[in-house]
């Protein structure tokens, strides 16, 4: 666990500030093809994380990703918040047991997509964050170790997101719209993604 907890609490308040600051466009996501309350949601949760980040980032890094999941489960609510909460958790449990970072990056992350599927019942292909977090998985798996791995990851999340746009969603409240969930983003898919490129820009900028 080789991560410093100044660079953890770094790349946690890059992502709860980008995600805080896309809410409007998350929420008009959700206006499109759900309730509306993605962004109002994602908000909540991760102001509460900010408010929380030192006592969070005090704790040693299994630890501290498992009180960030509990946050988000506790205060995001809708259907992301314990699905988040659930991949964080799940991380956290996976360097619990002795995964080490950064070199089980993917084992790590990995756990954290199999917790989201089980709790969402979910797989990729049904217009949901699993078609962002899919395929970075599949990023850090085969392209673990290149030089350009954060570039690759940040593509990734793009494009993966991009493609849930013709996708007909069949979990969630957007797929009681049926065919007419085609032709949006997924707002999940968007916030996996902000949050993703969060985590990627704040490692890219360390010294
Ligand atoms: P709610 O749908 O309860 O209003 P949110 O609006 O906060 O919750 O979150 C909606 C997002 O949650 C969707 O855009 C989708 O990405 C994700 N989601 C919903 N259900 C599932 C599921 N079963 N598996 C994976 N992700 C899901
Ligand atoms: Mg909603």
């Amino acid at each position: 666990m080789s991560l410093q907890p100044e660079t953890f609490k770094s790349l946690v308040r890059a992502a709860a500030e980008r995600v805080i600051a896309s809410a409007p466009e998350l929420t008009a996501l959700d206006q499109a093809i759900g309730d509306g309350d993605h962004g109002a949601n994602m908000k909540r949760g991760f102001e509460a994380v900010l408010g929380k980040l030192d006592a969070i980032g005090a704790q040693p890094l299994d630890e501290a990703l498992k009180a960030l999941g509990k946050t988000l489960v506790m205060t995001v609510g809708g259907a992301a918040g314990p699905l988040y909460g659930s991949f964080l958790m799940a991380a956290g449990d996976a360097l619990s047991r002795s995964k080490r970072l950064p070199e089980d990056l993917a084992e790590v992350f990995g756990s954290g997509v199999i917790a989201v599927s089980a709790r969402g019942r979910s797989q990729p292909g049904e217009k949901t964050m699993l078609d962002v977090l899919c395929p970075v998985l599949e990023v850090l798996k085969t392209e673990a170790g290149r030089p350009d791995l954060i570039e690759r990851v940040r593509v990734a999340a793009s494009e993966a997101t991009a493609r849930t746009v013709p996708m007909q969603a069949t979990k969630g409240r957007a797929s009681f719209l049926g065919a007419r969930s085609i032709g949006h983003v997924d707002p999940g898919a968007r916030s996996s993604c902000v949050l993703l490129h969060a985590v990627c820009n704040t490692l890219e900028a360390r010294p």
